[in-house]
């Protein structure tokens, strides 16, 4: 194991410091450490990793500082930056070099530190080192806007500097040299050199200027810069972007840590970059190997070089969130290979998803290259030549074709010299020529379980193809533990999004919109929270995402939580928060486009609002594959131009399937009505008749009149008893029954509409147009005419009740509502209280129809008619998953 190239870790000859290189120089073999028993619990050498996302303030260096004090006997603290100062550096020195004014900044940014250093330190000690340094700053700034004099760019540097002075504030939070701690400036030690991989560590010589370091400092609890190095002929430099994560592990590599903690904004590493996926989970642990090609692949989380120093001592990192030190973080190491796991603990093969950015897809092509042998070598050649990095490569067995992505900025350069590499195949027409596709992201999905494991590809690609995201090139490297696909940078955040729900969602995930928070939709709430569909087990999960009212809305990234959201709602309206608020004044679209989340896979609203202008909307979602239920009869029996829009927009959404659109608790609300005539006509019954007790109000008016108290006796008592709209007139009327019978008519295959149908109202013509007022005080004038029709059906041994008939015969369509007096063999005689009927008379159940009857009316069962058909609709999506 010991190696002796200089770009490798170092080896045994190169120790020197009893203190701290003691077993970092040992030849031992890897895990060394772990095997002398440490734990993750509790490593006695521990080094820590503070990221700018975590030093943003003088309060979050001391949390920091609280956060070191772990118990271990010796502690390396290796910080970044304060947040945002590595751009605000970079800024100053494109100011300086352009002649742009950078004074204003570079006084800023001296504030930010001289203010967060008054907070951390007492003294004027290290308010003076902060103006030295920045003192030094201006002189390099200055010295900028003259030209560049040889190679070294003096302004590259520069950018460091952030990491010398945040170690300065972290040095003052921990209580400085009076509590122990020594700062080191890793440009003091820290050597790199070219290395064919770009910059390498020069490790022999590193260790040797660390030792003489040793020597003068206790070395026991040390403040070290990140980012920052020195270059072989002892200028400074910087390791890249994000490089500290790097700079820690080689500290901790050079520390002899049994345990590196990066600490950071994030709960560790997750299952794809939660900026863009909001659904991400975090990863419990990681082998080396999935958390480098996560890193390559572009999780910003580790710097892809980070687990190189550590990987061969089998030293083991753990990523946690500085603000919530409870989170147990994400462990990498040697054993962190096990599969991922879904909530419910089933294992699923990928680790993470990430995205390359910014790349370009060279292709050659030409069918005499097909069987030639050293085409991709001299390919490859060329591209080595160019000094352009290859991402990713696809050739297919014809070697019709062979295709790599590579840096945009790197495009044009590889074009020119794959063009000039094959410049005679070209003339010869054996090869078409290269072309460039522009705008490319490479996804690419890693985890060490995908070995082996077949159907990764399908899923991926499956949740690809459900975005409607076109996949340009594929490649999955022969160690199976990352599969990539190259899109197009317009279709990144979709596709992540999407191959995300494919891999971590249940098929049946679907986003939920409640619109109208009444009465039955507050009943559904309540009976959505005390659901189980939450995707455990992969079952169904109903993610409430979007409640609106008439006025505002309330929309989750992630979900909202059905026993509160009202609440949430009604925050948003509290006093003080306006109205106007882009985020809660209600925007159906908006609320429509939220709730058809590209990453998930299925959208439904519910319609509770009982608003014909809501209904208008349907045809529109329906197109766009949100599916719509509603316990509301505006869109079934409103305008048969809309109805039909609605079944068409229904009918089939190109590529997807089609939306839904049901409505069963139109009709007899939790009562199985609609889907007994869709089974019967589905199974080809054919239907002659439909008759019904439509209306519980009116069905217990009726149930209850017997002539001893007059007619409009009960309709005050049913108004008591909360049995009557408002305005009983409603009830009176028979709209509402005709409604029902519409959209019956209209499930059976006929176009009906109000306007067919015979209504007869128990409201006397008079009383009609007068106020609601005026007609409760002249309710009496119901009961004569009543009391008349009473008599007469009794002397023929018949009772009341109030019906809807429909009936079909010979191509004919007739349908009456009205009250009819029936013998005493008509079901609807026997109904009780406030119970529906619905009767079928069909081809298969004509001498005794097949009869369907409940109590049908009432927020908690229309409710539950509702959350039955979102069930029957997340069934049928198992089924075209
Ligand atoms: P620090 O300043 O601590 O180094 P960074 O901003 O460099 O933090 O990295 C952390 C950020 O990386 C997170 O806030 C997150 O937005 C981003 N990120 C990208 N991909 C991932 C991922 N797969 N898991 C976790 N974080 C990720
Ligand atoms: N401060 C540097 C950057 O922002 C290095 C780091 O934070 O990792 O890139
Ligand atoms: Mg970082």
């Amino acid at each position: 194991m010991s190696a002796a190239s200089s770009s490798n870790p170092p080896s045994s000859s190169s120790s020197s410091s009893p203190s701290s290189l003691s077993s970092s120089s040992a030849d031992g073999p890897p895990n060394v450490v772990q095997r002398e028993g440490a734990t993750l619990d509790t490593p006695r050498r521990h080094a820590h990793k503070f990221g700018g996302s975590s030093l943003a303030s003088a309060a979050h260096y001391r949390s920091a500082a609280g956060l070191l004090d772990d118990g271990a006997s010796s502690r390396w603290v290796v910080v970044s930056a304060m947040q945002g100062v590595t751009d605000a550096l970079l800024r100053l020195v494109a100011d300086a070099r352009a002649g742009r004014d950078w004074q204003a900044d570079w006084g800023a940014l001296q504030q930010r530190h001289i203010e967060a250093a008054a907070l951390l330190d007492s003294g004027d000690a290290l308010s003076s080192q902060l103006h030295d340094e920045f003192a030094a700053l201006h002189g390099e700034l200055a010295a900028l806007a003259a030209p560049v004099d040889g190679a070294h760019d003096p302004g590259h540097a520069l950018p460091g500097l952030g990491e010398v002075l945040s170690s300065r504030l972290m040095h003052a939070a921990l209580g400085g040299d009076a509590a122990g701690w020594d700062r080191l400036d890793a440009r003091d030690v820290l050597v790199t050199q070219p290395g064919e991989l770009g910059c390498a560590i020069d490790w022999p010589a590193t260790e040797a200027l660390l030792a003489q370091w040793l020597e003068r400092h206790r070395g026991t609890q040390v403040v070290v810069t990140g980012f920052v190095a020195r270059d072989g002929q002892g200028r400074a430099t910087v390791l890249g972007r994000n490089g500290s994560d790097w700079s820690a592990a080689i500290f901790a590599r050079l520390f002899a840590a049994e345990l590196l903690t990066i600490w950071t904004d994030v709960d560790g590493v997750l299952s794809a970059d939660p900026r863009l996926v909001p659904d991400a989970v975090r990863l419990p642990s990681l082998s080396y190997a999935e958390a480098c090609e996560l890193a390559y692949f572009g999780a910003k989380v580790l710097h892809p070089q980070t687990l190189v120093p550590l990987q061969q001592r089998g030293v083991a990192v753990r990523i946690r969130n500085s603000a919530r030190p409870d989170c147990p973080g994400t462990v990498i190491g040697p054993d962190g290979g096990a599969a991922a796991r879904h909530d419910d603990g089933h294992p699923h093969p990928v680790k993470g998803l990430s995205l390359v950015e910014n790349l370009a897809i060279l292709d050659l092509s030409g069918s005499g290259m097909a069987g030639v042998p050293g085409t991709a070598e001299r390919l490859f050649g060329a591209l080595r030549e160019a000094g352009v990095s290859v991402t990713m490569i696809s050739q297919g067995s014809s070697e019709h074709s062979i295709c790599c992505v590579v840096r945009a900025d790197q495009a044009e350069p590889g074009r020119a010299a794959i063009a000039r590499a094959f410049a005679e195949a070209i003339e010869a027409g054996q090869a078409q020529g290269v072309t460039v596709t522009p705008d490319i992201c490479v996804l690419a999905a890693v985890g060490d379980g995908m070995v082996g494991t077949p159907g990764v590809a399908a899923r991926l690609l499956g949740g690809l193809a459900q975005a409607r995201v076109n996949v340009r090139a594929i490649a999955q490297g022969a160690g199976e533990r990352n599969l990539s696909v190259a899109i197009a940078a317009g279709d990144a955040t979709r596709a992540l999004r999407s191959a995300h729900s494919a891999f971590w969602l249940s098929p049946q995930t679907i986003s939920v919109g409640v619109i109208g928070p009444g009465q039955v939709g507050r009943a559904l709430l309540a009976q959505l929270a005390s659901s189980t569909f939450d995707g455990h087990d992969e079952g169904i999960d109903l993610r409430l995402r979007a409640l609106a009212d008439s006025r505002r809305m309330c929309l989750a990234a992630v979900r909202l939580d059905p026993a509160d959201a009202i609440a949430r709602l009604a925050d948003a309206a509290a006093p003080g928060a306006s109205v106007d608020d882009a985020t809660t004044a209600l925007d159906l679209d908006a609320f429509a486009a939220h709730v058809r989340a590209e990453h998930l896979p299925h959208a439904l609203i519910v319609d509770c609002s009982g608003n014909d202008a809501i209904a208008a909307h349907y045809p529109r979602w329906l197109a766009a594959g949100i599916h719509v239920v509603t316990p509301s009869k505006h869109a079934g029996s409103g305008a048969w131009s809309r109805y039909q829009a609605i079944r068409t927009a229904s009918a089939a959404v190109a590529g997807r399937g089609h939306a839904q659109f049901r409505y069963e608790a139109t009709v007899g609300a939790g009562l199985p009505v609609i889907q007994t005539l869709r089974c019967l006509l589905d199974t080809g019954d054919v239907l002659l008749g439909i008759e019904g007790v439509l209306s519980g109000t009116l069905a217990w008016l009726f149930n209850r009149y017997d002539g001893s108290v007059p007619f409009s006796a009960l309709v005050r008592e049913a108004m008591a008893l909360g049995y009557t709209e408002p305005d009983p007139r409603d009830d009176l009327s028979g709209t509402d029954v005709a409604r029902k019978l519409v959209i019956l008519a209209r499930e059976a295959g006929c176009a009906l509409s109000m306007d067919d149908v015979a209504i007869e109202s128990l409201v006397p013509e008079a009383l009609r147009g007068v106020s609601r007022s005026e007609f409760l005080e002249r309710l009496h004038e119901l009961d004569a005419p009543m009391q008349e029709r009473l008599l007469q059906a009794r002397a023929s041994d018949r009772q009341l009740r109030h019906l809807a008939r429909l009936e079909l015969a010979a191509g004919e369509v007739h349908a009456t509502v009205g009250v009819s007096s029936l013998d005493g063999g008509h079901a609807a005689v026997h109904t009780r209280l406030t119970d529906n009927l619905v009767q079928f008379r069909t081809r298969r159940y004509a001498d005794n129809p097949l009869v369907v009857q409940g109590p049908g009316a009432g927020p908690d069962v229309t409710a539950a008619g509702v959350f039955g058909d979102i069930l029957g609709i997340a069934q049928t999506l198992g089924a075209q998953a």
